[in-house]
């Protein structure tokens, strides 16, 4: 199990942020993830909630990085100061344009793919790293061949996991699952798991990074806008069902995208069996 959280950008959100990994840290996940803003607007928020969560905690943090608008010097002075700083663990992503930038180019003197990104951070250090993989192919893919090409080349660098964009249908995670091992990948694909509360925002972001939401969710959360307290056990019950029928046929790792709150992950964490290390019992 990994959770991932953003950088605060105000005092307000770093309370929610921390009450959030107060709440999440007893149950021992493998390790949490803290997200790169797009362009390497967050660099030092994400630097420093890494930071405090691998001082304070004694959770495993690993910081999320990415190849846009950034040289390799930058980059790799970005990775140095992590290890340095005893930071093992980089989620390493290409990153999406930046603004209002229709299309992706690379930096002149940057890395231009994830895959470039891998294999500069192994000169940096021996990192652990972990990668993007899409169910339902990348946006700017030409096909799902050419996606599971780069997937390979990211392991091929030196990437040990990868981490799904969110799906809901389960299905969709399990032929891409049966596509990667013909293609002879053997690491861990570990689901994304996106518990969902506002419908509205989440129809707008998967129309951009390419992932379906399946009309049965639209019934479900129709109807609702003004109701947040079923929309949120509407929201349980979907991620719930997800998560289990892919405990149900063998998943036995999950990353929840948890969007800096801790209540629906909490509550699936401990449907898939997750209980806090350090409960104290009655009495
Ligand atoms: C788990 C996860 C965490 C994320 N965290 C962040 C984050 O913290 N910050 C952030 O800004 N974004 C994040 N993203 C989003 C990510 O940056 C975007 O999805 C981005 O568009 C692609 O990143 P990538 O690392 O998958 O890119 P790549 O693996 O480089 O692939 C990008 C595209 O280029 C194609 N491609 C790859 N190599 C080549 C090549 N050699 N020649 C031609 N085409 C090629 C691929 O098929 C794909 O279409 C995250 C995504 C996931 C799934």
């Amino acid at each position: 199990m990994s959770f991932e959280f953003f950088p605060p950008r105000t005092e307000e959100m770093e309370a929610a942020l921390w009450s959030t990994v107060d709440r999440l840290a007893p149950l021992r996940p493998r390790f949490v993830s803290v997200t790169y803003g797009a362009g390497g607007t967050t660099r030092d928020r994400t630097h420093a909630t890494v930071m405090r969560i691998e001082r304070e905690t004694g959770l495993r943090a690993a910081a999320h990085l990415t190849c846009v608008a950034a040289t390799r010097a930058e980059v790799d002075a970005v990775a140095r100061r992590y290890w340095d700083a005893g930071i093992r663990h980089i989620v390493a992503l290409r990153g999406d344009p930046p603004g209002d930038a229709a299309r992706y180019v690379p930096h002149p003197d940057g890395y231009a793919f994830a895959s470039d990104l891998v294999a500069g951070l192994k000169r940096v250090a021996d990192f652990e790293i972990s990668v993007a993989a899409y169910p339902e192919v990348h946006p700017e893919a030409p096909d799902a061949a050419a996606d599971l090409e780069s997937l390979k080349r990211k392991l091929d660098a030196g990437a040990t996991r990868a981490i799904t964009q969110y799906f809901f249908d389960v299905e969709i995670y399990f032929r891409y699952l049966d596509r990667v091992r013909a293609a002879g990948i053997d690491v861990p694909v570990v689901p994304g798991i996106l518990p969902v509360t506002n419908f509205a925002q989440l129809q707008r972001f998967s129309a951009m990074c390419g992932a379906t939401v399946p009309g049965w969710m639209a019934d479900l959360f129709e109807g609702l806008d003004e109701d947040p307290e079923t929309r949120r056990l509407v929201a349980a019950s979907i991620a719930a069902e997800q998560c289990r029928a892919l405990q149900a046929n063998g998943v036995d790792e999950f990353h929840f995208y948890t969007l800096n709150r801790a209540g629906l992950t909490y509550a699936i964490a401990r449907i898939l069996g997750l209980r806090p290390v350090a409960a104290r019992t009655a009495g």
